[in-house]
């Protein structure tokens, strides 16, 4: 068994649809085959939750129909038979349907959720669809919303997602390909929810962890994981090989081809990640494993969107518990930490989650002065012994020699080494950066 990903360009127009039938039919391997909303849907689903949070019905209701619009021209070109195309448009009417009358009623938070699904939801029925009128008896459809289950830390129920699903394949042992839905699961309580955005790589890689699959396989549009974002910096190549913790320091921190903890279920129960190009299969792509490839500097990432917090006191000179006293606040309020810098009568904190910050900021000032930055961006070089590589720091040194810096990171990780810049220089850094370091 091996688990099959594939997001909503590789299957955003009705003839990529059918070049992914192709691509999982080519063998007779048993697959799970996970899919994300048809591109831009899920993007359409979130501005209807908001204009029907802010009150204006007839917005929410006037786009939703918009969208509808656009699935009446992919069914009729991604099936042929009449009575095919007649089921196609009877599920999608029902699931618009639905979110016509919800947003009908008052509203509350959880609508948000269950509209935001509909596009994953769609997507894996109307394939459903396609495979039974191209190869019936193949494939079933199995919902992510009877077997995703989260927990109370809101983190994958890996045993019961492992019985749920295995008892799913039990009762459906005479098909060989198994579709559902990426981005969907249940909270804790039952309530419909998702693995926030970009999430169809999580369920991917949560679903191959339970069920111990042989390879998780992430195909997207692009050929792997490049050494450098692709939307910023020209000239930026996929890379073969990366371990785990490098893969997982890349996705965590920007590269958003992966979703950012998407790694860890693969990680736990060492299942290879294998990304591929929808549009390439014979490209090689990135393969994922707990092998360490020695080599310097294999890729760059950035995260926007950070708080860097900084807490200076001279009673921290020659104290001990300060640095206690201060993570405590953080574990208080459950915010994360990103990076951390000290010197002898300050210490640099940031954090990409300001839901609590006001209140962080209060109790941190009963230990020193408190300076806080916003709109900051992580810079992370990622790379198997980067701090031990003669060279690379000088190398970064001079790529920065223009930049200012607020924080480093150095050290902590032997695959990482991270920069806290102002988000207005993250293009300048990740272009310094890439002459520097890649183009030698
Ligand atoms: P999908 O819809 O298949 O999940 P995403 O849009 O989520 O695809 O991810 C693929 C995109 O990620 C690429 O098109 C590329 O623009 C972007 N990206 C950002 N950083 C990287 C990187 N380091 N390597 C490859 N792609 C990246
Ligand atoms: N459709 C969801 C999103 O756009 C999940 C995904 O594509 O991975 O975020
Ligand atoms: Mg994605």
């Amino acid at each position: 068994m091996k688990v099959y990903k594939f997001g909503g360009t590789s299957v955003g127009t009705p003839d990529r649809m059918k070049h992914v039938a192709k691509l999982i039919t080519a063998d007779n391997e048993k697959k799970i085959i996970v899919l994300s909303a048809i591109s831009g849907t899920t993007n359409t689903l979130v501005e209807i939750g908001d204009l029907f949070r802010l009150g204006n019905i007839d917005g929410a209701l006037a786009r939703l129909e918009e969208l509808r619009a656009t699935y009446d021209p992919f069914i009729q070109s991604l099936l042929t038979e009449a009575s095919n195309k007649k089921i196609a448009f009877k599920i999608v009417n029902q699931y618009f349907d639905e979110m016509h009358r919800l947003i009908h009623q008052p509203f509350y938070n959880q609508i948000l959720k269950i509209i935001v699904v509909n596009g994953e939801l769609i997507s894996t029925h109307l394939f459903q669809t396609y495979l039974n009128e191209k190869h019936p008896g193949h494939s079933v459809l199995i919902p992510a919303a009877e077997f995703m289950y989260l927990n109370e830390s809101e983190e994958p129920n890996m045993a019961l997602i492992s019985a749920k699903l295995e008892s799913l394949l039990n009762q459906n042992t005479n098909y060989e390909l198994f579709v559902t839905q990426g981005f969907i699961c249940r909270n804790c309580s039952g309530g419909i929810d998702n693995l926030n955005r970009g999430g169809s790589d999580y369920s991917a890689t949560i679903m191959g962890a339970a069920l111990n699959v042989k390879e998780i396989q992430i195909w997207t549009d692009i050929d792997g994981m490049h050494n450098n974002d692709p939307r910023i910096v020209d000239n930026t190549k996929p890379i073969s090989n990366l371990s785990f913790e490098e893969a997982g320091e890349l996705a965590y921190f920007g590269a958003k081809i992966l979703h950012p903890t998407c790694i860890i279920p693969a990680q736990q129960f060492d299942i290879p990640v294998r990304i591929k190009n929808t549009m390439k299969p014979f490209a090689y792509g990135t393969l994922i494993t707990s092998n360490q490839n020695p080599e310097t500097v294999k890729a760059i990432a950035a995260k926007d969107g950070i708080t860097a917090i900084k807490i200076k006191s001279s009673r921290m000179i020659l104290a001990y518990g300060f640095l206690r006293k201060v993570f405590e606040v953080f574990e208080q309020y459950q915010t994360p930490i990103d990076m951390i810098t000290t010197s002898e009568i300050a210490v640099s904190i940031t954090i990409d989650d300001p839901k609590f910050l006001e209140q962080i900021i209060q109790d941190l000032q009963k230990y020193g002065k408190v300076e806080v930055d916003v709109n900051q961006t992580i810079i992370c070089i990622v790379g198997d012994m980067v701090a031990e590589q003669k060279g690379i720091s000088s190398e970064i040194f001079k790529a920065l020699e223009e930049i200012p810096i607020r924080m480093i990171s150095y050290g902590g990780s032997r695959n990482n080494i991270s920069l806290l810049v102002k988000n207005n220089l993250k293009e300048k850094t990740l272009k310094s950066l890439n002459s520097h370091l890649f183009n030698l």
